[in-house]
């Protein structure tokens, strides 16, 4: 977890919610119950997204280095051996693109490459 590159943590995007709804509530005094409701989950998407791909990451690195479930191929079962990080897109349920740097493991026999589950 040697995150080098500067990320806005979980914490700053909510701040930006916050202050962002608050003005946005200001400039639009007349907004419906449902416009409200809008605008809230447009923005807080943001952060479900943000949050949901920071903690796919942490589990499916988590497994891989703890070594106590040891990945396995699924075509021959034998151990995966790591094969460094790649780039892995998800849909969320909300229709999002999400992308992954996640643990890559290959197949000493056979080729394969997988993802760990997680
Ligand atoms: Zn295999």
């Amino acid at each position: 977890m040697a995150g080098q590159e500067k990320k806005t943590s979980w914490r700053e995007i909510s701040e930006e919610i916050i202050v962002g709804m608050t003005e946005w509530r200001q400039q639009n005094p007349k907004a419906t119950f449902r416009a409200i409701e809008e605008e809230l989950d447009r923005r807080l998407a943001d952060l479900r997204v943000r949050m949901l791909a920071d903690l796919a990451v942490k589990s499916a690195s988590a497994d891989w280095e703890s070594g106590t479930e040891a990945a396995v191929c699924p075509k021959c079962g034998a151990e995966l051996v790591a094969n460094g990080k790649k780039k892995r897109k998800l849909q969320t349920r909300g229709g999002r693109e999400v992308e992954l740097e996640r643990e890559y493991g290959i197949c000493p026999k056979c080729g394969q490459g997988i993802f760990p589950p997680g």
